[in-house]
């Protein structure tokens, strides 16, 4: 662990830290981009604050930096910047929009640990950056997160707040140890379909730790108290010694998947002087229903997600997290066409062209 970074329970916890060292609750506004999972949200309404949605980029998945300028207030006290699926946002714009207001940008580097825009590393523009190590991101410990922090001053009043943090209960470690090493046995693409309804099913009733809290109104979790269990650091350390393997068989996967697919107008157009680690490979297909029902079929493993601007909450939900319907309008036609496919080290050169041969057939 390098001496700028700290690990909590969640990426989510993560970001609460950080609002909460910068002095952000109750009256303030921070904003954030629609097409964006339930996490971020959960993390600015439990430290009091109110989320704020703009719109993606007019062809992209990320903050749109017209939509940030649209959308600040003399409340807004923060901008939280997702480099979705790994690509690259834009920062050089949204940096110039932040540093004209003084605000200060949070990026969210769940998708991300190796990027890089223009030279820099994602997760270098802004004051700070929050990672998630759960399943289906870059480096999966089960359930985790950390922060790097940029600023001096932000970094020592988030150790000052750490020593606060406790460990979660044995019983809990115990529940994330077993998840873990059931997840790691039974995992594979083929599997994909058959193990995403057990995990569902499994969190629902409680008995594994579940990626979305039921976020009942005015109540705080206990988790955004909680450090990262001992073991998932430990296995963190371990995974980060094998991180440069995964990142090259991820830009190896991606190579593949470009050659095998061919003239594909659904894949996203990538930021100029961007080297892009896709987490996951995004494409826009035309009848994305279709195309997961008929992957679930084939046991193609191929995710949905977002399936909603704050995903998984649909309809009257979305009110409960501040999002109002219809108001991030490309977000949610994102949401509704877009599908990825995994790079993964169970991605082998059979699946890629598996996948290839059902996008020919289906999209
Ligand atoms: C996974 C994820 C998070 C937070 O993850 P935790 O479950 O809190 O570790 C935040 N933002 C994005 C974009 C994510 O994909």
């Amino acid at each position: 662990m390098s001496a700028d970074e700290l690990t909590y329970y969640r990426g989510r916890v993560g970001l609460h830290a950080i609002l909460e060292a910068l002095g952000i609750g109750r009256g303030d506004e921070v904003i954030t981009q629609a097409y964006t999972c339930v996490a971020v949200p959960e993390a600015i309404l439990a430290g009091g604050a109110r989320p704020v949605y703009a719109d993606v980029e007019s062809d992209g998945l990320n903050i749109d930096p017209e939509a940030v300028r649209m959308h600040v207030s003399d409340a807004t006290r923060a901008i939280v910047v997702q480099h979705t699926f790994g690509l690259p946002a834009a920062m050089p714009a949204i940096m110039a929009v932040a540093r004209e207001r003084g605000i200060p940008v949070i990026e969210d580097c769940c998708h991300t640990i190796a990027g890089r825009l223009g030279g820099e590393q994602l997760g270098r523009f802004g004051a700070a950056a929050f990672f998630s190590y759960e399943w289906g991101k870059p480096l999966v410990v089960g359930v985790g997160g950390s922060v790097r922090v940029n600023d001096e001053t932000l970094a020592s009043r988030l150790r000052a707040a750490h020593r606060g943090y406790r460990s979660p209960s044995l019983a809990r470690q115990l529940k994330l140890g077993l998840q873990y090493a059931g997840f790691g046995a039974v995992y594979h693409p083929r599997l994909y379909w058959p193990v995403r309804a057990a995990f569902r099913h499994l969190s629902r009733s409680g008995a594994v730790e579940g990626n979305y809290n039921a976020m009942a109104a005015g109540e705080v979790s206990e988790e955004f108290r909680l450090d990262m269990a001992p073991m998932q650091r430990a296995l963190l350390a371990v995974k980060r010694r094998g991180a440069a393997r995964d990142t090259a068989h991820r830009r190896s996967v991606v190579d593949h998947y470009r050659k095998a697919l061919g003239v594909f107008e659904g894949l996203f157009v990538e930021p100029d002087a961007a080297d892009v680690v896709y987490a996951r490979l995004p494409l826009r297909v035309r009848d994305k229903p279709r195309c997961l029902a008929r992957a679930q079929e084939l046991g193609v493993e191929l995710a949905q997600w977002y399936t909603s601007p704050v995903h998984p909450f649909e309809g009257e939900a979305l009110r409960r997290v501040g999002y109002e319907p219809g108001s991030c309008p490309r977000a949610e036609e994102r949401c509704a066409t877009v599908v990825s496919l995994p790079t993964h080290r169970r991605v082998s050169p059979r699946f890629v062209r598996r996948a290839a041969e059902f996008f020919r057939e289906v999209a």
